[in-house]
């Protein structure tokens, strides 16, 4: 089973994840074939890799991509976690695993219960009243959906089709932040014609 979310990844998005230096050095790297970390795959779908200056990532199907996916002293995504995405990219593209052109999807469906494993009931139940007091969004559908959450001077982009946590959001919180949920809700609603 390949990591379908992993493989979704674009260039723009992994930047969008970490930063433009980080990942054209990754590329440098990958494309030089002097990746440095040997990637592997178990039937779990753990995506795995060990480096020389000894990090090792994990980037397990269950957990979002953050900093502590690298036993690296980084508190961000770092080189590492990019360079193993790309390395496990190149890896599967010889495969026909490979995704197909990206298509324009939907984020307002994104179950409940996929929000339920990133936030707890309570972090939900107070951004749910926070969206159900009003709020002022704006939405843009394509295969890189994106919400600007006007009355709070924030917006964020869906990188991964149906995955909440491949989220790129100009606030602080590392993805996926808490305002996630409220583009998704708000996506629900353009969806029903309420917008
Ligand atoms: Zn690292
Ligand atoms: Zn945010």
């Amino acid at each position: 089973m390949a990591r379908q979310d992993l493989l979704a990844l674009t260039p723009d998005d992994l930047i969008a994840l970490s930063n433009r230096g980080i990942v054209k050095r990754a590329q440098r790297e990958v494309e030089a074939g002097e990746a440095g970390a040997e990637v592997s795959e178990d039937a779990d779908g753990n995506v795995m890799a060990r480096w020389p200056d000894g990090a090792a990532c994990r980037i397990s199907p269950r957990e979002k991509l953050s900093d502590g996916c690298c036993t690296c002293a980084a508190t961000a995504v770092c080189r590492h976690l990019i360079g193993t995405i790309l390395g496990y990219q190149a890896q599967t593209s010889k495969s026909k695993d490979a995704p197909t052109a990206a298509e324009s999807w939907d984020p307002g469906a994104i179950p409940d219960e996929a929000l339920s494993s990133w936030w707890t009931a309570k972090q939900l139940a107070l951004l749910r009243q926070q969206f159900d007091a009003g709020m002022v969004v704006e939405l843009h559908r394509g295969a890189r959906p994106g919400a600007r959450l006007h009355s709070i001077a924030h917006s964020l982009r869906f990188l991964v089709p149906g995955d909440p946590r491949y989220t790129r959001c100009d606030c602080a919180e590392q993805a996926p932040c808490k305002h996630v949920p409220l583009a998704i809700w708000a996506f629900r609603l353009l969806a029903k014609g309420r917008d």
